[in-house]
């Protein structure tokens, strides 16, 4: 197979996130010769940085809350946070210690080379690495996934403020935590902490939490973290950041707030540089790559034959569900067979902030954007019988967005919120039209129940 510093292959993947890992290993399977390439942790953002981390720190966060809700339901609890199980449980059973052994025996099992490094393509179906160049018969996959971005605040840079890649690894909690942006991360990473008794302090510009989620969101949200100890102030200008012996000194609309870590949130930017795209025409000075609907890239509107591309770089929702669906549809596409072709209609999102955020689909604003004739229906979740019967930690809500018998969008807010949400993803997915959602039968006593309402007051 291998000529000097050159290799003939069938396939090369770039970065194994969920979705090239899951390609690697598809392709592989069933009986190409596939080299997987990564220069960071086989997995990805999600198993070390991300998802798993997260949502261990979140769970035990979540246990303390509800401990603390016995008080208004069963009786008097005594809880005594301690931060050193999390850290034990993130180290040892999410990132084995950060060590990536087990993803990349999985890849090695089912036939993948793995080679480590960083990949560079040099020109149509070559990627070179370290010094040796891969032939790809049939395709190149793109699968070089997101880092963390910061903002253009003075003084920021050359601070040691945390990202998603530090906060993980925190073996001892701060007294106090500044946190930048009131995306996903940022909000589900401040409840966490003030449920551990951090003073927490979260700053976006946007003038709500979750401001790309229906404005209901933001309003309950900041509601729900201001009950847990945490200073949500949106809307304001970040002037400027300084560190020094007490910590970060932000200036926040001309105050200062001070804090002893800070966390910066702010959003992700998609790892494209360095790729050697330019060689093959394909612009990488852009926030994501353009697909088909078989996840060939496009260069210029035409399609590149040999080039696949999944996950955050794609720009279609930055999680490893979208990143695993998108590498189904290029594992098909590359084997020749046919099937579905990728459909983004249904992407649900869910934050795993308490109460949980689950949306799916089209926001009302987006709607009208794309010039539907909408008519949405909201319900609080504390009218349906399971909403009161659940009593403390009941709040939440169903939104729903639709144009005639066709629902466009849904949020699902409330305990379990993301689970409510897979009926609204069907409903969207499969085309089930509002009078059939109607029709239906709900369980009692269910958070599920809301959408009945919702569904009603659609008229
Ligand atoms: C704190 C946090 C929490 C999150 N929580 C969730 C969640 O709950 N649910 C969810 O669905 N998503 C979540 N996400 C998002 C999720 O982590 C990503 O969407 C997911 O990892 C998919 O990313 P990806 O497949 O694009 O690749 P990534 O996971 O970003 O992996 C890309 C890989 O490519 C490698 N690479 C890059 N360039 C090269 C190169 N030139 N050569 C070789 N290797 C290269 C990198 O080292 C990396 O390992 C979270 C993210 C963060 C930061």
């Amino acid at each position: 197979m291998t000529d000097g510093g050159m290799a003939d292959v069938d396939v090369v993947v770039i970065g194994l996130g969920p979705g090239g890992e899951a390609t690697a290993n598809k392709l592989a399977r069933a009986g190409l010769t596939v080299v997987g390439v990564e220069r960071g942790l086989v997995g990805g953002e999600c198993p070390y940085y991300g998802c798993n981390p997260s949502k261990i720190m979140i769970r035990a966060a979540d246990a303390l809350a509800e401990t603390r809700r016995t008080a208004q339901l069963a009786g008097p609890t005594t809880v005594e946070p301690d931060w050193d199980l999390v850290a034990e449980r993130i180290r040892t059973e999410a990132t084995h210690d950060w060590d990536d052994t087990q993803s990349t025996n999985r890849l090695l099992e089912a036939g993948v080379t793995v080679v480590r490094g960083h990949g560079r393509v040099v020109g149509a179906r070559s990627v070179e690495v370290e010094g040796t160049t891969y032939r790809a018969r049939k395709a190149v996959v793109l699968n070089t996934g997101t880092c963390p971005g910061a903002p253009p605040i003075d003084g920021l840079e050359g601070t040691p403020y945390w990202t998603n890649r530090d906060v993980v690894k925190v073996a001892e909690l701060p007294r106090s935590l500044a946190v930048l942006g009131a995306g996903p991360i940022g909000a589900e990473l401040s409840q966490a902490f003030a449920r551990f008794g951090v003073e927490v302090t979260l700053l976006d510009v946007a003038d709500r939490v979750l401001s790309a989620e229906e404005p209901e969101v933001g309003a309950l949200l900041a509601e729900v973290l201001a009950k847990d100890g945490v200073r949500v102030r949106t809307g304001v200008d970040i002037e400027s950041v300084s560190h020094g012996d007490a910590g970060f000194r932000l200036h926040v609309d001309g105050e200062p707030v001070v804090a002893e870590e800070l966390l910066v949130a702010t959003g992700r930017v998609p790892q494209l540089q360095g790729l050697g795209l330019d060689t093959v025409g394909v612009d990488a000075d852009v926030r994501h790559l353009e697909t088909d609907t078989q996840m060939r890239v496009l260069a210029d509107g035409r399609t590149v034959d040999w080039l696949w591309a999944v996950g955050d770089i794609v720009g279609k929702g930055a999680f490893t569900h979208t990143s695993i669906y998108q590498s189904s549809v290029a594992v098909r596409s590359i084997l020749g067979k046919d099937g579905p072709e990728a459909d983004f209609r249904a992407v649900p999102r869910v934050t795993y902030t308490d109460p949980e955020v689950g949306s799916v689909g089209l926001t009302e604003q987006q709607a009208r954007e794309a010039g539907r004739d909408v008519r949405t229906a909201t319900v609080d979740l504390a009218e349906s019988a399971r909403g009161w019967l659940h009593e403390v930690g009941n709040r939440g809500l169903i939104k729903l967005v639709a144009d005639g018998d066709e629902l466009l969008g849904a949020t699902s807010v409330g305990p379990a919120g993301g689970e409510v949400l897979s009926m609204l993803t069907t409903a969207i997915h499969g085309r089930v039209p509002v009078s059939t959602l109607r029709s239906m039968i709900y369980p009692y006593p269910t958070f599920s129940e809301s959408v009945r309402s919702a569904l009603a007051r659609l008229g």
